[in-house]
This record gives structure tokens, C-alpha cells and sequence, in this order.
């Protein structure tokens, strides 16, 4: 069977990388995280004091980093899960990346065209054989604008907030604040949608699905029926 490229963007926390974990797995596709990839630039800042305790960023340093290769984003599989973690420079930080204050940082970086040139020209270059399923915020714009498959997922603010909330929770994240993840999510969704280069926007040729009130099951079966009338199609 073709195999084809599927690309799903969305807003913070709209439960596209649940989806896109999912069908991955199911269909025997590659699955990449874009936004991952985002908090690893995000975490290695942080950890070596690119991101001043106002927010500025010493973008001449990241920058340089990047050029020199200092920063090398890959991915390993969870034996037990067969999940993918994220790793910086060699270690796994898929934990510390999903950190607050990871999140409170991330849109900033994100917004800047170097670190974007950087990590598409990467993600092209995963994509290259096909049989891959990545979510994030402009796959289907500049990522792989020729994707077979597109979709743009949305939800209510204060639903991907109580997702988000649930999630830390989850993990064992203390101290989290329903108010701040609702403020996080309001700004990372206004940044991500304003920002100069590759901002979140619905491909034209995107299938929209709004899970505000699906369940996981629901959003599944969705997502494998468009896969299914898109391979069939092609
Ligand atoms: O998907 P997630 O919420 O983990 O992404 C973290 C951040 O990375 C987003 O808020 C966004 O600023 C940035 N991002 C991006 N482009 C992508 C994926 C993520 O700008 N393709």
C-alpha cells in the first residue's frame, strides 16, 4: 500500500499528539512531535542561561549554538511502550521538556526564524521516505505543504486547559495552577498565531476537526477513517 504523509496542526493542548501517537502506531507509520522538538530548543536555552529571569533571549548565543551543531534533537523509542522520548544531545529530556516552565518559554523561541529554519529543514528530512504522521502548527503550511493527508484540530480554551491541567497532574507535576495553564494556553495561542514566520493557520486544504466534546475513542476512529478514504483515494 502508498504510504503517504499526514500532517496535524492545531492549538496548545488540543490532544493532537494523543491522536497522532495513535494512528502512528496503529498504521505502522513513523510518528515526530514537532512541538518536542520546539521545548528542546526551549530546555537547552533555559539550561544554559539563554533566557534571562525577565525572558530575554540571547538569540546571537542560540543562534551560534545551533550553527555549531550544539544543539542535536533525535528520538528513541520507549522499549517498554514503544513510545518515542525525545533526546537532547544524546539524553532523554522528555520529561523536562513537558515542564511549565518549558512551556512558559517555548512560543518565544518558536518564533524565531532561525531556530524555525533549523528544525523544518530537520523535520524535511524525516519526512523524505513518507510513512510518517507529524502534528504541530504548520506541518501542513510549510512543513510538508504537499501532505496527502491534513488536518487541523481545534477546541475551546478552557477545555485544552483542563487536558493540560489533567496531564501535569498526571505526571506528578506540583503546584500548577488552573488560572496560569489557561493563561499559558491564551498566550501561546496568540503568539503562535502572530508570529512573522509559519504562523498557526489552517492549510487550505485541511480537514478541520473541532474534540471539544469527543472522546479519545471518538477522535480515533475519526482520524482512521480519513486515513482510510485518503489511501483508498490515492
Ligand atoms: O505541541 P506543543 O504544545 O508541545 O508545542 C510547544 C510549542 O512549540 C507551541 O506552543 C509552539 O509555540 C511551538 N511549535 C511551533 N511549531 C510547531 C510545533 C510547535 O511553533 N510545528
Amino acid at each position: 500500500m502508498k504510504r503517504i504523509v499526514i500532517a496535524i496542526d492545531g492549538l496548545s493542548s488540543c490532544g493532537k499528539s494523543t491522536m497522532a501517537k495513535d494512528l502512528a502506531k496503529t498504521i505502522g507509520y513513523i510518528y515526530i512531535d514537532s512541538g518536542a522538538m520546539y521545548r528542546a530548543v526551549t530546555f537547552y536555552a533555559l539550561e544554559n542561561g539563554l533566557i534571562s529571569d525577565s525572558g530575554v533571549i540571547n538569540e546571537e548565543r542560540l543562534m551560534s549554538d545551533i550553527k555549531e551543531n550544539k544543539v542535536k534533537i533525535s528520538f528513541i523509542l520507549d522499549e517498554h511502550t514503544q513510545r518515542p522520548l525525545t533526546c537532547l544531545n544524546g539524553v532523554v529530556v522528555e520529561k523536562d521538556i513537558r515542564l511549565m516552565r518549558v512551556s512558559e518559554h517555548v512560543s518565544p523561541i518558536a518564533a524565531l526564524p532561525f531556530v524555525r529554519e533549523a528544525l523544518t529543514r530537520q523535520q524535511q528530512a524525516m519526512g523524505e521516505e513518507k510513512g510518517i504522521v507529524m502534528d504541530g502548527r504548520d506541518i501542513g503550511t510549510t512543513v510538508f505543504p504537499n501532505a496527502e493527508l491534513k488536518i487541523y484540530v481545534k477546541a475551546s480554551a478552557e477545555i485544552r486547559a483542563k487536558r493540560r491541567y489533567d496531564e501535569l497532574l498526571a505526571k506528578g507535576e506540583k503546584d500548577i495552577c488552573m488560572d496560569s495553564i489557561i493563561k499559558n494556553v491564551k498566550e501561546r495561542d496568540e503568539i503562535d498565531q502572530n508570529r512573522a514566520v509559519s504562523p498557526l493557520r489552517k492549510a487550505e486544504d485541511a480537514l478541520v476537526l473541532d474534540n471539544s466534546n469527543m472522546t479519545i475513542e471518538e477522535q480515533k476512529q475519526w482520524l482512521m477513517d480519513r486515513f482510510n478514504e485518503r489511501v483508498c483515494q490515492n
